[in-house]
């Protein structure tokens, strides 16, 4: 059974996930540990519990969630797995680290394309891909089916009470919604959401109240 652990890093408060099983292999989704003290509390949690993180995965690849990419690959000689539709954002890293003031070591560029409907497998699980686009073009959700552990990684396309800005470039806000509400809220109300930012909460949760999902 997969367990998750939630980190908050650097000032947007971006949600970082690790996610292991049994096994112990594990998978770090979104390292936005930018500050040496986030990094070593990422590093310090997957020493003491043991795991052996096995792969990066970004739902997207704004700044924010990638920030700790490098050190993440450097450190546990992991691949990246992202939409080919995002790779663009982690090619522009240095643009956007001099435009918000950030000192951002380059994310590694040689990384694996993920598509929809892609398995995404570490030790004894597997996760499935969405591919979710409108907060950019190539953001994707990492859901796992397990029985009485259905949850999903979803980035920064919905919130706990709102949804992610269309108004960056790549975003569509017409297509935001077909992913809410055409894919990701088909998966059904009992999935747990865990987003980029903020708490998590599930499905049915929101369905029922939140504003931007109202029919
Ligand atoms: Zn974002
Ligand atoms: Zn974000």
């Amino acid at each position: 059974m997969i367990q998750t652990k939630t980190f908050y890093f650097n000032d947007l408060r971006e949600c970082c996930y690790v996610l292991w099983d049994e096994t112990k292999e594990c998978v770090i989704i979104d390292p936005g540990c930018y500050s040496e003290s986030e990094k070593d509390r990422l590093k310090k949690f997957i020493e003491s519990n043991e795991l052996v993180p096995v792969k990066l995965l970004n739902t997207h690849g704004h700044f924010d969630h990638i920030m700790g990419n490098a050190f993440v690959a450097e450190t546990w000689n992991v691949k990246t797995f992202i939409h080919p539709l995002d790779k663009p954002h982690l090619e522009r890293t240095s643009y956007y680290s001099d435009m918000f003031g950030y000192k951002i070591d380059e994310p590694p560029l040689d990384t694996i394309d993920i598509e929809e409907g892609e398995t995404i497998g570490f030790g004894h699980s597997s996760l499935k891909v969405l591919h979710t686009p409108g907060h950019t073009r190539g953001g994707v959700c990492f859901y796992c089916e397990e029985d009485g552990n259905r949850f999903a990684v979803v980035g920064d396309s919905l919130f706990a009470g709102s949804i992610g800005r269309t108004d960056l470039p790549g975003g569509d806000y017409d297509d935001l919604m077909n992913s809410l509400l055409g894919k990701l809220c088909k998966l059904g109300d009992d999935y747990r959401i865990l987003p980029g930012h903020g708490p998590e909460t599930t499905i049915g949760h929101e369905l029922a109240t939140n504003p931007f999902l109202g029919k």
